[in-house]
């Protein structure tokens, strides 16, 4: 089959010390320190073929994520961004659906012909931290697209627990194409849906909601504070085309952050007005940007409200902890969407009309032109693209 590679060169930062693990599985922690030139290759490769409890699918859609933006973006000294863990070379893609073509021995819930959408988190299931049902902190981690095949390729395998059925969302959708392309979104919402309401244990109905950063973790938590019963949701970004996104997706008010500073204006005092001064129950970082956004979010934050992390980056930043404890409120981090009844939640609600997050793709193009597709992700003007394969 074809597939497109992310190629990098092994090639530790200057003082950077490898861990025995990182030196023996060729898997770097975090990738942005060992990883440098990275470039993709479109390849010939073998087919996969399915052991125990695995499926083969053939993918019909697959979103471009920021990670694999950041995968093929470099800091000055040619190191990628990206910093979870990762082993190169390896297939790119991780936001995936399609259809399942051929069936291991001992699958016991899928069928050949079955749609379905995958978790991208490969955990181990034996650490503790599996154990204890926190799979995405497991410490063996694999990342479908970064250190396992991922799907910008023709077909890929996946262990049946990692797989979810769209089949009743091509009911709902009519079309098997849609279903593919909505359930690879489920992926992204998923990190958004983790954050907001397992990991921070949720917001009550008729919160004050604010976003921060409209890429797809940004949108997906604007779709779903409206699907469960925000009284109003403001979104700040900085590329005017996501600020439509958040409209489109349900927030009251979007604003260009740049623009909003050049009125004299701030993300606090829209929060405080919107909400007639008490300010935001629950506050969404996905711009990942904390050095801008936390002393905002901090004046913006109503007493008791709950800032949920989902933004990367390495820097530190400077906040003003007292303001937790004046405000009763709290902070809280998360990543991943695994467990937590996150997928048969949302394709729940997707397939009974509750949740639509079909208006995040912004731009269509053909799968196996996915290393265009990352190539042009890099100006951050879509919301989602979604690589297709009809045929
Ligand atoms: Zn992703
Ligand atoms: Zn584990």
């Amino acid at each position: 089959m074809e597939a497109v590679k992310l190629v990098a060169d092994w090639d530790p930062r200057p003082g950077y010390a490898l861990s025995p693990q990182e030196t023996a599985s060729g898997k770097a922690t975090m990738a942005c320190h060992v990883f440098r030139n990275p470039r993709l290759e479109r390849q010939t490769v073998p087919d996969p073929s399915p052991g125990p409890g695995e499926v083969v699918v053939k993918i019909r859609g697959c979103g471009v994520c920021g990670s694999d933006t950041h995968a093929v973006e470099t800091d000055a000294h040619g190191y990628m961004i990206f910093s979870g863990p990762a082993s190169f070379p390896c297939i790119l893609g991780h936001e995936y659906a399609g259809e399942v073509v051929e069936v291991g021995p001992g699958v016991r819930n899928l069928r050949k012909g079955d749609l379905v959408t995958a978790e991208g988190m490969l955990y181990c299931g034996v650490c503790e931290a599996c154990r204890k049902g926190w799979f995405n902190q497991c410490v063996r981690l694999d990342m479908v697209g970064f250190s396992s095949p991922g799907a910008y390729a023709g077909y890929i395998k996946a262990h049946e627990k990692h797989l979810w059925s769209l089949n009743g969302l091509a009911e709902r959708l009519g079309s098997a194409q849609a279903a593919c392309e909505h359930g690879a979104l489920v992926e992204p919402v998923g990190c958004s849906y983790n954050g907001m309401f397992v990991a921070a244990g949720g917001m009550t109905p008729g919160s004050h909601v604010a976003v921060f950063g409209c890429g797809p973790i940004g949108l997906g938590a604007i779709a779903l504070a409206r699907a469960t019963g925000a009284a109003t949701i403001v979104a700040f970004d900085v590329a005017q085309t996501r600020v439509e996104s958040a409209l489109a997706l349900g927030a009251d008010e979007a604003w260009d952050v740049r623009a909003l500073k050049r009125q004299g204006g701030s993300e606090s005092e829209v929060i405080r007005r919107i909400s007639k001064g008490w300010g935001a129950d629950m506050v969404v970082e996905a711009a990942g940007a904390a050095i801008q956004t936390m002393p905002e979010i901090e004046k913006g934050l109503a007493a008791g409200g709950k800032v949920v992390y989902l933004g990367r980056t390495g820097e530190r930043a400077p906040v003003m902890l007292d303001s937790l404890v004046s405000g009763a409120s709290r902070i809280v981090g998360a990543r991943g969407h695994a467990g937590g009844g996150v997928f048969p939640h949302i394709l729940r609600m997707m397939e009974h009309g509750v949740l639509d997050i079909g208006h995040m793709i912004s731009h269509r193009m053909p799968l196996l032109e996915a290393a265009e597709a990352v190539e042009r992700s890099k100006s951050r003007e879509d919301s989602k693209i979604m690589l297709v394969d009809a045929g």
